[in-house]
Parts: C-alpha cells; sequence; structure tokens
C-alpha cells in the first residue's frame, strides 16, 4: 500500500544560540491538511522552530523536509516563501493607506508587478479570486474601505487574506486571536478551521481556550523539543506539562 508523505518533517533538529540549545533534536511531523497547536511555556524554542521552518535560521543539525523532497535547510527564506509556506506574525502588516480590497490584489501571486495588478483589477478571473478571499476572511462588506480603518481584528484577517492570496501549502501563524473580542476570536477559530481543509496550519498560541475551540492535535514544547503531543486533554493532564506550567 502506498502511503502518502506528510507535509513537513522536522528530525532531530537542533540551534544553538552562543551555547544555548534553543532547539533540542527537535522532531515533529506536520500532515497535509492538517492544524496543529504549539503551545509551551516562553523560551521553549516555539519562535526558534518558526525560524527554523521558513528558513531565518539555520540548524546546526537536523534535517527539514517539506511537500516531498525540498530540503528545507538548503534553501534560503524567499525560496521557502516560494514553495508555499507562509508566516503570519503578530502585529500586521498590511497597507493602511489601501483598500482592503487592493491590499489582497497586491498580494495575489500571480502578478508580480504590483502596479500592473492595480490596473488589471477589473479582470474578471484576478476579480473573481479576490472576490473569493475577501468572502473567506469575512471582509467582502469592507472591501472599499482603508485598511487603516479596519478593527483589530478584521486586520488580521485582511492579513490572513494576503497570506492565502499566495496560494500556501503550509501557513504558520503566531497568536492569531491576541487582542480580539471574544466574537473575533470565535471567528478565527472557524476560519482557520476552514482554512485547514485544505492546506496545512500551524498555530503558535498561549491561550487555552483558543486552543480548546480549534478541537486540534497539540505539541507542547519544553527546552527546545516535544514535552507531549496529543489531544488537549491528554497534553493537559500529562504530569511533566502540568509540572513545566507550574514552574516547579
Ligand atoms: P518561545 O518562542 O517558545 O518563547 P524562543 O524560540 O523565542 O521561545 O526562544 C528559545 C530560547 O532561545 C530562549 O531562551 C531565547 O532567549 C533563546 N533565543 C532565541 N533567539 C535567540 C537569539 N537570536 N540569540 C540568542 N538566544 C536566542
Amino acid at each position: 500500500a502506498s502511503v502518502t508523505p506528510a507535509l513537513l518533517y522536522l528530525d532531530d533538529v537542533s540551534v544553538t544560540f552562543d551555547g544555548f540549545r534553543a532547539l533540542n533534536s527537535l522532531s515533529l511531523v506536520i500532515e497535509h491538511a492538517e492544524m496543529r497547536a504549539i503551545i509551551g511555556p516562553n523560551g521553549a524554542g516555539k519562535t526558534t522552530m518558526m525560524d527554523v521552518i521558513t528558513g531565518k535560521t539555520r540548524p546546526d543539525t537536523g534535517e527539514v523536509m517539506f511537500d516531498g523532497h525540498h530540503d528545507l535547510t538548503r534553501i534560503d527564506e524567499a525560496g521557502i516563501a516560494e514553495l508555499g509556506i507562509g508566516r503570519k506574525f503578530q502585529t500586521p502588516t498590511v497597507f493602511d493607506m489601501l483598500t482592503v480590497e487592493d491590499n489582497i490584489l497586491l498580494a495575489l501571486k500571480s502578478d508580480r508587478r504590483p502596479l500592473a495588478s492595480l490596473l488589471e483589477k477589473l479582470t474578471s478571473a484576478r476579480k473573481e479570486r479576490v472576490d473569493e478571499l475577501l468572502e473567506r476572511v469575512r471582509l467582502k462588506d469592507h472591501r472599499h474601505r482603508k485598511a487603516g480603518n479596519l478593527s483589530h481584528g478584521q486586520k488580521q484577517w485582511l492579513e490572513i487574506g494576503m497570506l492565502l492570496a499566495q496560494e500556501p501549502k503550509l501557513l504558520l501563524v503566531d497568536e492569531p486571536a491576541a487582542g480580539m473580542t471574544d466574537q473575533e476570536t470565535a471567528d478565527t477559530a472557524d476560519l482557520l478551521r476552514e482554512i485547514a481543509q485544505t492546506r496545512s496550519v500551524v498555530v503558535v498560541e498561549h491561550d487555552m481556550v483558543f486552543v480548546r475551540d480549534l478541537g486540534v492535535k497539540v505539541t507542547c514544547l519544553h527546552e527546545g523539543s516535544v514535552l507531549a503531543e496529543g489531544p488537549l486533554d491528554a497534553v493537559s493532564s500529562n504530569e511533566r506539562v502540568i509540572e513545566v506550567y507550574l514552574g516547579r
């Protein structure tokens, strides 16, 4: 029987900063169309892990394989983005002076000439793609507003829409619901679940209520490696995880 390989493998990855092991033989597998929540106390290595996946940090040792045969440790950041890995940081980077629609338009993968893409915005294929993305990120009714006038939550969705415009296979998101209202938080969980029907999503998250709402497999990092992995209930009742979180 043939087995479809997973989308992303980290195998025995270590990263050392000035003698300090930020990642210590970390291994992780993300399947196609899987959403995974990454938790762990401050300093556990969550950011470093994301940096390794996106090529911002080179591991000292270990393998990072993506989408079959791409060895990410040998590809630069731009090349990795091109392969289909998008990353959303906590602070949204949208163009405040442009409309919501034009932000999406600028992000569309097919056109590498920003000015040309603005002029072409009425061509129907692109328009349909923009409509689809605006609908998906719940901003259809706000398309003509300046991005700078959106709420904090709406800006986060716009940035997710801009990342989706690049058609990533894997989306990395850092605390997507931070600073959101309860309703926006619930909508964000829905949005991420929708995205994960066709793409893989890795969410670094501190808010356990949000992690519970996502309802996905959880990986708890500690001192640069995996401490526990599985459903949230199992991970959060794991004795070692409890010890780490209580700081004993
Ligand atoms: P987390 O995101 O889980 O809070 P990080 O990956 O940011 O953890 O950090 C893991 C450890 O590595 C921390 O102790 C941090 O101080 C250290 N670290 C991270 N980046 C650097 C760096 N560029 N130089 C030195 N130490 C770093």
